[in-house]
């Protein structure tokens, strides 16, 4: 099997698999109504009041899945049918981001680690993509050396991202659940539907680990050989999206 396919088509093909889990277990489960009718507003404000957090505010924001914590404004953001909906799947999207917030508040490794990140991501991510595209397709050539060498150096940046950004994602979700089932929010017995709801949106912050880690060790195989003998096809997770971004599809021949 050619080692681009291991490298770079299989995590392809689980990036999108992953996309469409996620889809499909957000779908069925907006659909479920918790029993205990509480909306994800009241549910995150519970989780965090359990915390003793009160500084946060929780705002209602567009879109599907843009749900989110943003650590700089103390801002709790969700998307309105989870801000407003008491489906099991708006409240375990609502508890998990209460568990960021949590996690903010106890000064969370990991969390301020990622955060610190951030501006090194948004400056790494366009470069690691386009930069390093040109540059595989000049490859042999010096300005292809140059193009590959700060490509790699981007990537590495975005995969030790992805790979900070797990155990944060993991460690809010669960939270979340823990929360979920202490408080009374969510019963016992209604709980896998928050799990499969919050366990798909996690496997997508794994293949976008595991997509860059791929694409990054085929990038240092490529500048030992000096050749290429694949097309480049390239798919990330929006870098800087909080919820479930979309893929770029990047193909070079
Ligand atoms: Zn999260």
């Amino acid at each position: 099997m050619s080692i681009w396919i291991i490298l770079v088509f299989i995590p392809l093909l689980y990036g999108f698999y992953a996309q469409i889990k996620v889809s499909s277990a957000y779908r069925r489960n907006v659909q479920i109504p918790s029993r205990g009718y509480i909306t994800g507003r009241e549910a995150a404000a519970a989780v965090m009041e359990s915390a003793g957090i009160y500084g946060v505010q929780i705002v209602e924001v567009k879109g599907q899945l843009t749900d989110h914590y943003d650590p700089v404004h103390k801002r709790l953001a969700l998307s309105s049918p989870n801000y407003r909906g008491t489906s099991l799947a708006a409240l375990g999207i609502s508890a998990h981001e209460a568990g960021h917030a949590i996690q903010h508040r106890e000064g969370y490794a990991m969390m301020g680690l990622r955060q610190a990140m951030v501006p090194a991501v948004q400056f790494a991510a366009p470069v690691a993509y386009f930069i390093t595209g040109f540059g595989l397709y000049t490859i042999g050539s010096i300005l292809g050396g140059i193009l590959l060498k700060v490509g790699i150096l981007a990537l590495l940046v975005m995969t030790i991202f992805q790979f900070v950004t797990l155990p944060v994602e993991f460690d809010a979700t669960r939270r979340a659940k823990k929360q979920l089932v202490s408080l009374g929010i969510v019963d016992r017995n209604e709980m896998p539907h928050v799990s499969e709801t919050l366990d798909a949106a996690a496997l997508t912050y794994v293949a976008a680990f595991v997509s860059s880690l791929g694409y990054l060790i085929l990038l240092l195989l490529a500048g030992n050989n000096r050749r290429r003998d694949w097309p480049i096809v390239v798919f990330q997770k929006k870098p800087d999206s909080k919820g479930v971004g979309l893929f770029y599809v990047f193909l070079y021949m």
